[in-house]
């Protein structure tokens, strides 16, 4: 009697494995697979776009720039600068009833390299190094690194670089002090353990073949890089080279139920929109996916959400449908709808003293929704108000998705923000809503499977409401 009351009035919140049957564990873990073999591919913002495109194209969506007019049904896509990303179905409701969109970002937290980067000290070479976004310096230290990127010559000319992914390459690494003569640095605070000038990259060690030039170990690096690519030194000035985790994205557990994967904040969220856009046909509601730059360091720049450039895309949309009038657009987003799509907290009981497990969001526990962010009494935050977040849960419900509304951590603990408020500011009802990940922003990032397919099935309801 007082179980079944209990079943009536509690908000429990279940693990989703225990009502999944053998068919929906391997729809979840095909899905899973499919986004581990994006990811390894796609490390990057730029090749993350660079795939994402290509697969648009494949499911019959155009660059929108190719259109006269607009109508519905139509698939279109934005590249802005070959870093962020916008996706779109027209719906066959009027646009001014407002979007539904998904965004998420796809940059991560990683080493840059600095415009001036390579020096020889002692025999060795280096390249040296400045970090993107919130990283825990001493976790990029001892582990295999691979380099994505771009250099562009004065004349236009852009080489791509992709080295350390394949097996035959060679990798990159940052070394660390031995634990013997480390005494120093082990009373210093952990985060002062590895000074982020220090994040040095080694890169080489032979000297060019002349024992009367000084420096030779750097000259000779520079001839391999040149006659590889035709640069020289001054050609990093004019480049976007990013260090990454060379791991690649492995099932975690006996059960493989988890993923271990370097960029998942928040390429999973990012891959799980995409993947539910392709699927869609005749909306109601406009579907806009965006996949944005820069979140991990602000979001600003023209190709983070921030900039006017997501503007720019949707009164495009108004001028190929043949609506747009003055102030159409402010009223198309005062009557908007958005996932902002970005991976939460998950509750780590190694860490439990952070979470108030009461408000934490589990692994396997389905979507995560927050309705606001923040630090220090939800400063920063945008705040979703009570109506938005029971239209979201009635949308969840409706669907079957499991999802938990959660916070990141305990009051005061700390905190944190997605683009959210970017788009709340414009008017957009908005509410984070993405995957729950353990050792977010470390090298190596573990999620559910049983969560990234929620977040799939999430997006693609809201879409199709
Ligand atoms: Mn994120
Ligand atoms: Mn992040």
């Amino acid at each position: 009697m007082e179980e079944e009351l209990k079943e009536r009035l509690f908000n429990r919140k279940e693990n989703g494995w225990k009502s999944t049957n053998l068919e929906q564990r391997e729809e979840i873990f095909s899905f899973s697979k499919k986004y581990m073999d994006f990811l390894n591919g796609a490390k990057t913002e730029r090749e993350f776009i660079k795939k994402a495109r290509k697969i648009a194209d494949e499911n019959g969506y155009k660059d929108i720039m190719e259109f006269e007019t607009l109508k519905p049904g139509d698939k279109i896509y934005f590249v802005n600068r070959e870093k962020s990303m916008y996706l779109g179905i027209i719906g066959s409701e009027a646009i001014e009833n407002g979007l539904h969109i998904v965004g998420s970002h796809i940059d991560s937290p990683r080493l840059d390299l600095k415009p001036n980067p390579l020096y020889e000290d002692t025999g060795f070479a280096y390249l040296k190094t400045h970090y993107y976004g919130g990283i825990k310096k001493y976790q990029w230290t001892t582990i295999p690194l691979s380099m994505h990127g771009v250099i562009v010559k004065t004349n236009g000319e852009k080489i791509e670089i992709n080295i350390g992914e394949n097996e035959e390459d060679p990798i990159f690494t940052i070394t660390d002090l031995l634990p013997h003569l480390a005494q120093e640095q082990m009373e210093k605070k952990l985060k002062n353990g590895i000074e982020g000038e220090d994040l040095n990259l080694l890169v080489g060690s032979i000297p060019y073949d002349d024992k009367n030039v000084s420096e030779n170990v750097k000259l000779n690096i520079l001839n391999i890089l040149n006659q590889k690519y035709g640069i020289t030194e001054a050609d990093f000035t004019s480049s976007e080279i990013e260090l990454v985790p060379a791991f690649k994205a492995r099932s975690l557990g006996f059960d493989g139920s988890m993923i271990a994967a370097y960029g998942q904040d928040d390429k999973v969220c990012a891959y799980a929109s995409l993947a539910a856009m392709m699927e869609l046909e005749n909306v109601k509601n406009t579907a806009i996916c965006i996949l944005s730059d820069k979140e991990e360091i602000g979001s600003m720049g023209n190709t983070g959400m921030e900039s006017h450039m997501f503007d720019f895309f949707i009164s495009e949309i108004l001028n190929k449908l043949g609506v747009n009038k003055p102030n159409l657009l402010d009223k198309v987003f005062c009557f908007s709808k958005m996932l902002s799509s970005d991976v939460d907290a998950g509750f780590d009981p190694i860490y439990a003293s952070v979470s108030d497990k009461h408000n934490a969001g589990f692994l396997g526990k389905g979507i995560s929704v927050n309705k606001y962010t923040g630090a220090r009494g939800k400063s920063g935050g945008s705040d979703a108000n009570a109506e938005y977040v029971a239209w979201i849960r009635n949308m969840l419900e409706k669907n079957n998705v499991k999802y938990q509304v959660q916070e990141l951590g305990k009051v005061d603990k700390g905190g944190g923000g997605t683009i959210a408020y970017i788009l709340a500011n414009k008017g957009v009802d908005v509410i984070d809503c993405g995957v729950s990940i353990l050792s977010m922003h470390a090298p190596y990032e573990v999620t559910s499977k049983y969560d990234i397919y929620s977040a799939y099935r999430a997006y693609k309801a809201f879409w199709r409401e």
